[in-house]
């Protein structure tokens, strides 16, 4: 394979991406670079609106695409944010204030745990009717206040329990062994290795 989109404009999100996708040998083009705008997100799940965005930046620039969807679950909101968790606070997307409406809608609540979920969608065209998907997540646990600089989003505020430390102060390499996303990825290319017509 020689060329691939990328259909996310998080710029964070793209970092992390590109650098789990090092290893292999393919030319990363973030889609903002093609001159594809976001796609909408209509879906009430991560899969569907993973598959909305990989066919809109395939169908624009005739490249192969993957999209990543992804957030946050909080179980003492019954998953909530989930598919909402980049616009968690509203309108214009800010990691802050979503981190402010997160802290102030737990007050109170006993139990913290919440996990990250991943899902990344491949496809070869936008009309391919064989995408490949491929999902993550990393449980944890929701910190009244933020640890760390690293990361982004919801990071600073989620604790991994067995390292005691939030998301936002491990390693990016740390991050990516232990990630929904991270998962995600080492299972899409397990799955890309499974097939010949596309890892050639
Ligand atoms: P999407 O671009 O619609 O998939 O939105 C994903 C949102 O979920 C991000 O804007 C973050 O708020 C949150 N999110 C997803 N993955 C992570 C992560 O690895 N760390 C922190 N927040 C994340």
């Amino acid at each position: 394979m020689q060329r691939l989109v990328l259909a996310s404009n998080n710029a964070k999100k793209l970092k992390e991406l590109a650098e789990l996708l090092a290893p292999l040998d393919i030319t990363l083009i973030p889609q903002s670079g093609l001159g594809v705008g976001e796609a909408e997100e209509p879906h009430g799940t991560f899969v569907e609106n993973a598959l909305e965005k990989a066919r809109h930046a395939a169908r624009l620039t005739g490249l192969p695409a993957l999209a990543d969807d992804s957030g946050i679950c909080v179980d003492a909101f019954g998953g909530a944010p989930g598919v909402q968790s980049a616009r968690f606070a509203g309108e214009p997307k800010s990691d802050a204030r979503n981190n402010e409406k997160l802290i102030a809608d737990l007050a109170g609540h006993e139990n913290r745990r919440a996990h990250y979920y991943c899902v990344l969608v491949f496809l070869r065209a936008a009309d391919d009717p064989q995408p490949i998907i491929a999902e993550g997540e990393w449980h944890g646990e929701i910190l009244a206040a933020p640890r760390g600089e690293g990361g982004f989003g919801y990071d600073p505020y989620f604790l991994v329990p067995d390292l005691g430390l939030s998301a936002a102060e491990i390693s990016s390499e740390e991050k990516h062994r232990r990630s929904h996303r991270g998962q995600a990825m080492t299972r899409l290319v397990e799955r890309l290795n499974e097939r010949p017509e596309i890892r050639r």
